[in-house]
């Protein structure tokens, strides 16, 4: 699996169109990078989808995943039963450069006492998914930043916190690269003020 750096030598990452992030691939420590990118074109073991409980497909990121991964990955879906908020399940990726597609179901926001916790076991459970399938690289979409309402500050900061707290542990050690996958480029600045705090360059 190529690191960040090399799928930017060999122009698989390329800069962003958007003139909100002069910068869109930043890395921090050694494992975490920030990056502004369509998620479906990444080239890693595993990517997260911001999935509903019914796993049904949607907008969104969702409709981004589904639509690039083609009609199998929505039949596999359909197998698993749904699944809870504030969880994930791992499926294929068909058609997707990535090898493992991790659908977290992230909380409809309400406040941030009922909806950190949800948005933090998205993931906890995505990376937990990720080691035990054998995937060292992962990346994360603004899970619930869309029409879910989470406000992009808050979430960003439970997401770093919790990846942090994952890469602490014995298990988070099999992860060679974790990358926060920005679309729009509005939660980048929230991103940018805790990663260089949590991830400081090694
Ligand atoms: P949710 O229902 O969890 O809020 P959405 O799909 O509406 O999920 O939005 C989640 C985040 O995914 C948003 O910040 C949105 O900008 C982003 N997003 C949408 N399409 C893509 C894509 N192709 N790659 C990466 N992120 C994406």
């Amino acid at each position: 699996i190529p690191s960040i750096s090399t799928l930017y030598r060999h122009k698989m990452l390329h800069p962003s169109r958007s003139e909100d992030l002069p910068t869109p691939n930043q890395q921090y420590n050694d494992k975490v990078s920030l990056i502004q990118y369509d998620i479906t074109k990444l080239e890693i073991d595993a990517v997260v989808n911001a999935a509903n409980r019914g796993l049904r497909g949607g907008g969104g990121v969702d409709g981004a995943i589904q639509r690039a991964a083609g009609p199998e990955l929505l039949k596999e879906c359909a197998t698993l039963g749904g699944c809870e908020t504030g969880s994930a399940k791992i499926t294929d990726a068909y058609n997707l450069p990535c090898k493992k597609v991790i659908h977290a179901v992230g909380p409809i926001f309400d406040s941030i006492e009922e909806s950190e916790p949800l948005l933090r076991g998205c993931y906890r459970k995505s990376l937990s998914l990720a080691v035990e399938n054998g995937c060292r690289t992962i990346a994360f979409p603004n899970i619930s930043c869309g029409v879910y309402g989470y406000p992009g500050r808050a979430a960003a900061h439970a997401a770093c916190r919790e990846v942090y707290a994952f890469l602490k542990k014995p298990e988070g050690q099999k992860l060679d690269k974790v990358i926060f996958c920005n679309f729009t480029g509005k939660d980048v600045e929230a991103y940018k003020e805790f990663l260089p705090i949590l991830f400081p360059p090694t």
